[in-house]
């Protein structure tokens, strides 16, 4: 039965949508949510009066404020196996800032075994299943693990591929010292590549793994310890870019590829599956009049890159001729697990507090058009 069900899901798009809840020493506010069923969710508009304030919301599955980790991933793990199948997946989590699209894909600050995401039981998921089965199916699970900031692809596990280059640019100095003409760009390219501000390529059906970024680090992993060693890593390269330009993480998506080579002991073939787990930006609209420069610049990136998300998922449930991949870094990345075979989830958080009604409203209107 749970085959017939996978079978169903291929190449369908499934909205699960997750209210939080408040959260603990913040005095209780008031709620938006007036009811969570098991396939709708009713909210009242905080903007309205009486009944023409309710309106109801309908997804493949509703998490209300006490579902557990444990819960929510027990009906995703199907995806999971799947990917050893050699199934592309998708899995994003879209919400204003606050709305706990972290909490689902990672965990929070300091998880634990009860609270860790989607993402580390994921792999941790593949880890056991190609376990059991390796007498017939040998495993290999890589790691890549990148950041779309301002349309611009940066690798987060990328800190062992810049400084092998070292030794070679004390050679190119010391070539360089006497032609101060040469050596001005070479500075300017150690810096770039220091500050690791290269941007990568995206191929569109790649032939590396049928991996989107082939140039970005896949870091072979072997047990859940490497793995949460990886994320640790990639948490940290993103933190730093955070503090230097503030809260950076909230306004880039996070794309954690998972890819998965299994190949037949008796026949020797070999089948591949790559899973996408996607942290993307919030979804807040930003006051135009209110932001300026910078600021203004991200804003415009991350409503474009979320139309073009929105654009693309559409056109999929349409079953349109024509699919819009190519209006953004972040569908162009995702092409190959959005459509045809591959099966995508997105998980639509809500903030529940009465003060965030107005965004709460426009990502509820948002699902609403792609589910
Ligand atoms: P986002 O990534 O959307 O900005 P976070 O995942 O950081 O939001 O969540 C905001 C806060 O709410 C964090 O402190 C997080 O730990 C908490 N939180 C989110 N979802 C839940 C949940 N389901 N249960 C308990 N705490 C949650
Ligand atoms: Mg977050």
């Amino acid at each position: 039965k749970l085959f017939n069900e996978i079978q169903e899901l291929k190449g369908n798009i499934r909205v699960y949508c997750r209210v939080r809840p408040f959260l603990p020493g913040q005095r209780e506010k008031k709620s938006i949510v007036e009811r969570v069923g098991e396939n709708d969710l009713v909210v009242a508009n905080p903007a309205k009066q009486g009944k023409d304030a309710l309106r109801t919301f309908k997804f493949n599955k509703v998490y209300g404020p006490t579902a557990t980790q444990v819960e929510v991933y027990s009906d995703i793990q199907p995806f999971i196996q799947s990917v050893l199948d050699g199934f592309n997946v998708c899995i994003f989590a879209y919400g204003q800032t606050g709305s706990g699209k972290t909490y689902t894909m990672s965990g929070p600050n300091g998880a634990s075994k009860e609270t860790y995401g989607v993402n580390y039981r994921a792999l941790n998921d593949l880890f056991s299943i190609s376990e059991s089965r390796k007498s017939s199916i040998v495993c290999e699970i890589g790691v890549q693990i990148i950041e779309i900031y301002n349309e611009q692809v940066r690798d987060l596990l990328s800190s062992n591929g810049t400084q092998k280059k070292y030794p070679f640019y004390y050679v190119l100095l010391f070539f360089n010292l006497s032609r101060y003409f040469y050596m001005k760009y070479l500075i300017i390219f150690m810096t770039l590549d220091f500050l690791d501000l290269h941007t990568l390529g995206i191929l569109n059906n790649s032939q590396h793994k049928g991996l989107a970024v082939p140039d970005a680090n896949l870091v072979p992993v072997k047990s859940t310890s490497d793995v949460m060693d990886l994320m640790n890593t990639g948490l940290k390269n993103r933190a730093s870019s955070a503090t230097a330009m503030n809260e950076r993480s909230s306004r880039s998506h996070s794309v954690v590829t998972i890819h998965v080579q299994g190949t037949d002991v008796k026949s020797g073939s070999s089948l591949q599956g790559n899973l996408h787990l996607v942290d993307l930006a919030g979804s807040e609209r930003v006051d135009r009049s209110e932001v300026t420069g910078d600021r203004l610049k991200e804003a415009q990136h991350i409503n474009k890159s979320l139309a073009a998300l929105g654009d693309v998922i559409f056109a999929l449930s349409q079953k349109s001729p024509h699919i819009p991949y190519r209006n953004s870094k972040l569908t162009q990345l995702l092409q190959s697990s959005l459509g045809g075979q591959a099966k995508t989830l997105m998980f639509v958080q809500i903030n529940p507090d009465v003060n965030s009604g107005s965004e709460s409203l426009s990502t509820l209107k948002f699902a609403e058009r792609v589910s």
